[in-house]
Protein backbone atom coordinates (compact mmCIF):
# COMPACT_ATOMS: atom_id res chain seq x y z
CA UNK A 1 0.00 0.00 0.00
CA UNK A 2 0.94 3.22 -0.85
CA UNK A 3 2.95 5.77 2.46
CA UNK A 4 1.65 8.92 3.54
CA UNK A 5 3.03 12.28 3.97
CA UNK A 6 2.35 14.08 7.41
CA UNK A 7 3.71 17.42 7.76
CA UNK A 8 3.76 19.28 11.14
CA UNK A 9 3.12 22.64 11.21
CA UNK A 10 4.13 24.17 14.95
CA UNK A 11 1.69 27.36 15.28
CA UNK A 12 -0.96 28.28 17.41
CA UNK A 13 -2.24 31.60 18.34
CA UNK A 14 -2.35 30.80 21.38
CA UNK A 15 -1.73 27.68 23.32
CA UNK A 16 -5.24 25.20 24.27
CA UNK A 17 -4.48 24.13 28.51
CA UNK A 18 -5.19 20.51 27.66
CA UNK A 19 -2.80 20.36 24.12
CA UNK A 20 -0.01 18.37 24.70
CA UNK A 21 1.25 18.27 20.95
CA UNK A 22 4.05 20.80 20.13
CA UNK A 23 2.84 24.30 19.11
CA UNK A 24 4.28 27.68 19.86
CA UNK A 25 2.76 31.25 19.75
CA UNK A 26 5.15 32.73 17.08
CA UNK A 27 4.15 33.51 13.85
CA UNK A 28 7.84 35.13 13.03
CA UNK A 29 8.99 32.08 12.72
CA UNK A 30 6.87 30.92 9.76
CA UNK A 31 9.13 31.81 7.09
CA UNK A 32 12.40 30.24 8.88
CA UNK A 33 10.34 26.82 9.66
CA UNK A 34 9.32 27.13 6.32
CA UNK A 35 12.53 27.39 4.82
CA UNK A 36 14.14 24.33 6.76
CA UNK A 37 10.81 22.38 5.78
CA UNK A 38 12.01 22.99 2.20
CA UNK A 39 15.30 21.73 3.26
CA UNK A 40 13.76 18.56 4.85
CA UNK A 41 12.00 17.59 2.12
CA UNK A 42 15.25 17.66 0.19
CA UNK A 43 16.60 14.84 2.73
CA UNK A 44 14.29 12.43 2.04
CA UNK A 45 13.61 13.11 -1.83
CA UNK A 46 13.55 10.00 -3.53
CA UNK A 47 13.57 7.56 -0.68
CA UNK A 48 9.33 6.96 -0.20
CA UNK A 49 7.07 5.31 -3.12
CA UNK A 50 4.41 7.77 -4.61
CA UNK A 51 2.10 9.09 -1.41
CA UNK A 52 -1.46 8.49 -1.39
CA UNK A 53 -2.07 10.74 1.51
CA UNK A 54 -1.06 13.95 2.39
CA UNK A 55 -2.11 15.05 6.07
CA UNK A 56 -0.84 18.71 7.20
CA UNK A 57 -1.61 19.05 11.01
CA UNK A 58 -0.20 21.08 13.63
CA UNK A 59 -1.00 23.00 15.34
CA UNK A 60 -2.68 25.47 13.23
CA UNK A 61 -2.28 24.81 9.51
CA UNK A 62 -4.86 27.29 8.92
CA UNK A 63 -3.14 30.17 10.40
CA UNK A 64 -0.74 30.24 7.58
CA UNK A 65 -1.11 33.20 4.71
CA UNK A 66 -3.05 31.72 2.07
CA UNK A 67 0.29 32.47 -0.14
CA UNK A 68 2.44 30.62 2.23
CA UNK A 69 0.37 27.22 2.39
CA UNK A 70 0.30 27.58 -1.74
CA UNK A 71 3.91 27.39 -1.25
CA UNK A 72 4.25 24.62 0.89
CA UNK A 73 1.26 22.68 -1.03
CA UNK A 74 3.54 23.36 -4.16
CA UNK A 75 6.78 22.35 -2.85
CA UNK A 76 5.90 19.18 -1.99
CA UNK A 77 4.11 18.62 -5.00
CA UNK A 78 6.83 19.39 -6.86
CA UNK A 79 9.48 17.19 -5.06
CA UNK A 80 7.96 14.12 -3.92
CA UNK A 81 5.55 11.76 -6.20
CA UNK A 82 1.71 11.40 -4.84
CA UNK A 83 -0.53 9.13 -6.78
CA UNK A 84 -3.40 10.61 -8.72
CA UNK A 85 -5.76 10.27 -6.01
CA UNK A 86 -4.23 11.69 -3.33
CA UNK A 87 -6.21 12.54 0.02
CA UNK A 88 -5.44 15.93 0.50
CA UNK A 89 -6.30 16.86 4.31
CA UNK A 90 -5.72 19.99 6.23
CA UNK A 91 -6.37 20.80 10.01
CA UNK A 92 -8.25 23.70 10.11
CA UNK A 93 -9.67 26.24 13.36
CA UNK A 94 -12.96 27.40 12.77
CA UNK A 95 -11.67 31.04 12.98
CA UNK A 96 -9.58 30.64 10.38
CA UNK A 97 -12.15 29.10 7.80
CA UNK A 98 -13.27 32.94 6.27
CA UNK A 99 -14.68 32.12 2.68
CA UNK A 100 -11.61 33.64 0.82
CA UNK A 101 -9.30 31.07 2.86
CA UNK A 102 -12.06 28.41 2.66
CA UNK A 103 -11.90 29.16 -1.09
CA UNK A 104 -7.99 29.16 -1.74
CA UNK A 105 -7.73 25.95 0.09
CA UNK A 106 -9.85 24.48 -2.34
CA UNK A 107 -8.23 26.20 -5.17
CA UNK A 108 -4.59 24.68 -3.69
CA UNK A 109 -6.09 21.49 -4.09
CA UNK A 110 -7.06 20.06 -0.39
CA UNK A 111 -9.81 17.86 -0.82
CA UNK A 112 -10.64 16.97 3.18
CA UNK A 113 -10.71 19.32 6.12
CA UNK A 114 -10.90 18.52 9.15
CA UNK A 115 -12.23 21.00 11.75
CA UNK A 116 -11.08 21.55 15.56
CA UNK A 117 -14.78 22.15 16.32
CA UNK A 118 -14.32 20.58 19.75
CA UNK A 119 -18.09 21.59 21.10
CA UNK A 120 -21.10 23.38 20.26
CA UNK A 121 -21.30 24.94 23.72
CA UNK A 122 -19.80 28.44 24.15
CA UNK A 123 -19.37 27.52 27.69
CA UNK A 124 -17.53 24.49 26.93
CA UNK A 125 -15.58 25.95 24.10
CA UNK A 126 -14.42 28.75 27.05
CA UNK A 127 -13.42 26.37 29.69
CA UNK A 128 -11.33 24.12 26.91
CA UNK A 129 -9.49 27.70 26.55
CA UNK A 130 -10.58 27.67 22.42
CA UNK A 131 -10.68 31.02 20.58
CA UNK A 132 -13.65 30.61 18.46
CA UNK A 133 -17.96 30.28 19.71
CA UNK A 134 -20.25 28.13 17.82
CA UNK A 135 -20.81 31.10 15.66
CA UNK A 136 -17.66 30.81 13.92
CA UNK A 137 -18.09 26.77 13.53
CA UNK A 138 -21.73 27.10 12.02
CA UNK A 139 -19.86 29.59 9.68
CA UNK A 140 -16.88 27.80 8.73
CA UNK A 141 -18.57 24.41 8.13
CA UNK A 142 -21.45 26.21 5.84
CA UNK A 143 -18.35 27.88 3.76
CA UNK A 144 -17.03 24.42 3.37
CA UNK A 145 -20.16 23.51 2.28
CA UNK A 146 -21.15 26.16 0.06
CA UNK A 147 -17.90 26.52 -1.81
CA UNK A 148 -17.93 22.44 -2.74
CA UNK A 149 -16.05 20.39 -0.32
CA UNK A 150 -17.22 16.92 0.02
CA UNK A 151 -15.31 15.35 2.73
CA UNK A 152 -14.90 17.58 6.22
CA UNK A 153 -14.25 15.92 9.19
CA UNK A 154 -14.80 17.51 12.55
CA UNK A 155 -13.01 16.81 16.11
CA UNK A 156 -15.01 16.73 19.29
CA UNK A 157 -14.10 16.44 22.68
CA UNK A 158 -15.56 15.07 25.76
CA UNK A 159 -15.62 14.00 29.64
CA UNK A 160 -15.14 16.17 32.13
CA UNK A 161 -17.06 17.42 34.56
CA UNK A 162 -18.20 20.94 33.04
CA UNK A 163 -19.82 19.31 30.66
CA UNK A 164 -22.86 16.78 31.32
CA UNK A 165 -23.88 14.08 29.19
CA UNK A 166 -27.21 15.84 28.02
CA UNK A 167 -24.86 18.67 27.14
CA UNK A 168 -22.60 16.10 25.08
CA UNK A 169 -25.16 14.43 23.18
CA UNK A 170 -26.88 18.05 22.54
CA UNK A 171 -22.99 18.97 20.79
CA UNK A 172 -23.21 15.45 19.25
CA UNK A 173 -26.77 16.33 17.74
CA UNK A 174 -25.16 19.57 16.24
CA UNK A 175 -22.50 17.90 14.64
CA UNK A 176 -25.16 15.01 13.23
CA UNK A 177 -26.61 18.52 11.39
CA UNK A 178 -24.36 19.25 9.35
CA UNK A 179 -23.53 15.50 8.22
CA UNK A 180 -19.72 15.71 8.20
CA UNK A 181 -18.01 12.77 6.24
CA UNK A 182 -16.22 12.20 9.10
CA UNK A 183 -15.82 12.53 13.42
CA UNK A 184 -14.00 11.92 15.83
CA UNK A 185 -14.30 11.76 19.58
CA UNK A 186 -11.74 12.50 21.41
CA UNK A 187 -11.77 11.99 25.55
CA UNK A 188 -9.89 14.86 27.21
CA UNK A 189 -6.74 13.01 29.07
CA UNK A 190 -4.79 15.29 31.52
CA UNK A 191 -1.41 15.10 30.10
CA UNK A 192 1.86 16.35 31.64
CA UNK A 193 3.35 19.40 31.27
CA UNK A 194 0.13 21.12 30.30
CA UNK A 195 -2.34 23.68 32.21
CA UNK A 196 -5.16 21.14 33.01
CA UNK A 197 -2.53 18.32 33.56
CA UNK A 198 -0.92 20.79 36.57
CA UNK A 199 -4.27 21.59 37.65
CA UNK A 200 -5.31 18.09 38.16
CA UNK A 201 -1.96 17.15 40.08
CA UNK A 202 -3.42 20.61 42.37
CA UNK A 203 -6.74 18.80 42.49
CA UNK A 204 -8.11 21.93 41.08
CA UNK A 205 -9.51 19.84 38.41
CA UNK A 206 -10.96 16.34 38.77
CA UNK A 207 -11.47 13.81 35.85
CA UNK A 208 -14.18 11.94 35.68
CA UNK A 209 -14.71 8.35 36.80
CA UNK A 210 -14.46 5.13 35.01
CA UNK A 211 -17.71 4.50 35.15
CA UNK A 212 -18.22 8.15 33.92
CA UNK A 213 -16.14 7.78 31.28
CA UNK A 214 -17.50 4.67 30.21
CA UNK A 215 -21.16 5.86 29.81
CA UNK A 216 -19.90 8.67 27.71
CA UNK A 217 -18.27 6.46 25.18
CA UNK A 218 -20.94 4.28 24.67
CA UNK A 219 -23.27 6.39 24.28
CA UNK A 220 -21.38 8.35 22.18
CA UNK A 221 -21.15 5.16 19.40
CA UNK A 222 -24.97 4.04 20.14
CA UNK A 223 -25.55 7.38 19.00
CA UNK A 224 -23.69 7.84 16.11
CA UNK A 225 -23.88 4.07 14.77
CA UNK A 226 -27.71 4.66 15.12
CA UNK A 227 -26.83 7.82 12.74
CA UNK A 228 -25.48 5.60 10.49
CA UNK A 229 -21.70 6.18 10.91
CA UNK A 230 -19.34 3.23 10.77
CA UNK A 231 -17.04 3.06 14.93
CA UNK A 232 -13.99 2.40 13.14
CA UNK A 233 -11.33 2.87 15.24
CA UNK A 234 -11.72 3.84 19.10
CA UNK A 235 -12.02 7.32 18.54
CA UNK A 236 -13.12 7.80 14.78
CA UNK A 237 -16.13 7.57 13.19
CA UNK A 238 -17.08 7.61 9.56
CA UNK A 239 -20.57 7.90 7.34
CA UNK A 240 -18.90 4.42 5.00
CA UNK A 241 -16.24 3.11 4.23
CA UNK A 242 -14.46 5.64 1.62
CA UNK A 243 -15.09 7.95 4.53
CA UNK A 244 -12.45 6.39 6.61
CA UNK A 245 -9.19 8.70 7.53
CA UNK A 246 -7.16 7.17 4.48
CA UNK A 247 -4.24 9.10 6.36
CA UNK A 248 -4.84 8.03 9.84
CA UNK A 249 -5.57 4.48 8.75
CA UNK A 250 -1.84 4.03 8.13
CA UNK A 251 -0.53 4.68 11.02
CA UNK A 252 -3.31 1.57 12.60
CA UNK A 253 -1.83 -0.81 9.78
CA UNK A 254 1.62 -0.14 9.83
CA UNK A 255 1.89 1.34 6.47
CA UNK A 256 4.94 3.52 6.16
CA UNK A 257 4.63 7.26 6.94
CA UNK A 258 7.35 10.20 6.40
CA UNK A 259 6.85 13.34 8.79
CA UNK A 260 8.34 16.17 8.19
CA UNK A 261 8.25 19.43 11.04
CA UNK A 262 9.51 19.89 14.40
CA UNK A 263 8.13 16.55 16.69
CA UNK A 264 7.00 15.02 13.03
CA UNK A 265 6.51 10.99 13.37
CA UNK A 266 8.03 8.89 10.79
CA UNK A 267 7.80 5.19 9.69
CA UNK A 268 9.30 3.01 6.94
CA UNK A 269 8.13 -0.44 7.81
CA UNK A 270 10.80 -1.53 10.29
CA UNK A 271 12.39 1.64 12.00
CA UNK A 272 10.68 4.36 13.94
CA UNK A 273 11.99 7.85 13.93
CA UNK A 274 10.77 10.98 15.32
CA UNK A 275 12.08 14.57 15.05
CA UNK A 276 13.47 17.75 17.64
CA UNK A 277 10.67 18.81 19.81
CA UNK A 278 12.23 22.49 19.19
CA UNK A 279 11.78 24.34 15.79
CA UNK A 280 15.13 26.38 17.01
CA UNK A 281 16.51 22.65 16.95
CA UNK A 282 14.89 21.79 14.37
CA UNK A 283 15.98 24.31 11.86
CA UNK A 284 19.92 24.28 13.10
CA UNK A 285 20.13 20.47 12.21
CA UNK A 286 18.30 21.12 8.82
CA UNK A 287 20.62 23.88 8.25
CA UNK A 288 23.63 21.95 8.37
CA UNK A 289 22.18 19.30 6.23
CA UNK A 290 21.50 17.04 9.24
CA UNK A 291 17.85 14.77 9.66
CA UNK A 292 16.45 16.76 12.77
CA UNK A 293 15.47 13.26 14.09
CA UNK A 294 15.69 13.25 18.20
CA UNK A 295 15.49 9.23 18.27
CA UNK A 296 15.11 6.48 16.53
CA UNK A 297 14.02 2.78 16.98
CA UNK A 298 14.31 -0.61 15.23
CA UNK A 299 11.65 -2.52 15.66
CA UNK A 300 12.00 -6.37 16.06
CA UNK A 301 9.84 -8.87 14.38
CA UNK A 302 8.61 -9.53 18.02
CA UNK A 303 7.68 -5.75 18.47
CA UNK A 304 6.00 -5.23 15.04
CA UNK A 305 3.64 -8.51 15.98
CA UNK A 306 2.67 -7.08 18.97
CA UNK A 307 2.02 -3.57 17.51
CA UNK A 308 -0.33 -5.73 15.63
CA UNK A 309 -2.01 -6.72 17.91
CA UNK A 310 -2.75 -3.34 19.91
CA UNK A 311 -3.58 -1.02 16.73
CA UNK A 312 -5.37 -4.00 15.06
CA UNK A 313 -7.55 -4.39 18.45
CA UNK A 314 -8.41 -0.50 18.33
CA UNK A 315 -9.95 -0.67 15.38
CA UNK A 316 -12.88 -2.18 13.74
CA UNK A 317 -11.05 -4.43 10.92
CA UNK A 318 -9.64 -6.27 14.23
CA UNK A 319 -7.07 -8.78 13.83
CA UNK A 320 -6.46 -12.36 11.98
CA UNK A 321 -6.95 -15.16 13.86
CA UNK A 322 -3.64 -16.47 12.69
CA UNK A 323 -1.65 -13.76 15.00
CA UNK A 324 -2.63 -14.93 17.65
CA UNK A 325 -2.29 -18.21 16.98
CA UNK A 326 0.82 -18.56 18.13
CA UNK A 327 -0.18 -17.62 21.87
CA UNK A 328 -0.22 -20.91 23.37
CA UNK A 329 -3.29 -20.56 25.32
CA UNK A 330 -5.17 -18.42 22.46
CA UNK A 331 -7.82 -20.30 22.04
CA UNK A 332 -9.27 -20.07 25.44
CA UNK A 333 -8.70 -16.63 25.97
CA UNK A 334 -10.51 -16.27 22.67
CA UNK A 335 -13.85 -18.15 23.48
CA UNK A 336 -13.46 -16.52 27.06
CA UNK A 337 -13.31 -13.29 25.21
CA UNK A 338 -16.14 -14.22 22.58
CA UNK A 339 -18.40 -15.27 26.21
CA UNK A 340 -17.82 -11.79 27.55
CA UNK A 341 -19.00 -10.06 24.20
CA UNK A 342 -16.34 -7.96 24.01
CA UNK A 343 -14.77 -9.88 20.71
CA UNK A 344 -16.31 -11.49 17.74
CA UNK A 345 -15.18 -13.85 14.95
CA UNK A 346 -15.80 -12.81 11.68
CA UNK A 347 -14.59 -13.58 8.51
CA UNK A 348 -11.19 -15.26 10.30
CA UNK A 349 -11.05 -11.57 11.54
CA UNK A 350 -10.90 -10.92 15.66
CA UNK A 351 -12.85 -7.74 15.99
CA UNK A 352 -13.77 -6.01 19.04
CA UNK A 353 -17.49 -5.25 19.92
CA UNK A 354 -18.03 -1.83 21.13
CA UNK A 355 -17.81 -2.82 24.95
CA UNK A 356 -14.12 -4.06 23.31
CA UNK A 357 -13.38 -1.01 22.30
CA UNK A 358 -13.78 0.04 25.87
CA UNK A 359 -10.94 -2.14 27.41
CA UNK A 360 -8.60 -2.50 24.01
CA UNK A 361 -5.63 -1.35 25.66
CA UNK A 362 -6.47 -4.11 27.92
CA UNK A 363 -7.54 -7.04 24.80
CA UNK A 364 -4.20 -7.66 23.58
CA UNK A 365 -3.29 -8.58 26.97
CA UNK A 366 -5.88 -11.08 27.59
CA UNK A 367 -4.09 -13.57 25.09
CA UNK A 368 -1.11 -14.00 26.92
CA UNK A 369 -2.75 -13.55 30.34
CA UNK A 370 -6.08 -14.95 30.28
CA UNK A 371 -9.32 -12.88 30.78
S1 LIG B 1 -5.28 24.91 18.49
FE1 LIG B 1 -4.99 22.67 18.49
S2 LIG B 1 -2.77 22.37 18.31
FE2 LIG B 1 -3.12 24.53 18.89
S3 LIG B 1 -2.92 24.54 21.09
FE3 LIG B 1 -5.11 24.29 20.65
S4 LIG B 1 -5.43 22.04 20.60
FE4 LIG B 1 -3.22 22.42 20.48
Amino acid sequence: MSPGLYVHVPFCRSKCPYCAFYSIPSPSLIPIWLDSLKKEVSLYSGQFEPFDSLYVGGGTPTLLETGILADLIKHLFTHFDFTPDTEVTVEANPCDLTDEKTGALRDLGINRVNVGVQSFDDRVLSFLGRRHRVKEINGALNHLRRLGFENVGIDLIYGFKEQDLKDWRNTLYNALSFQPEHISCYQLTFEKKTVFGRLRDKGQIEPLMESEEAAYFLTTSQHLEDNGYIHYEISNFAKNKACRSRHNQKYWRHIPTLGLGPSAHSFDGKKRWWNVRSIKRYCAAVEKGRPPVEGWEDLTEEQLWLETLSLGLRTSTGIDLRAVSRIPQSDAALSNLQASGLVKVIDGRIIPTREGFLVADQLPVCFFEGV
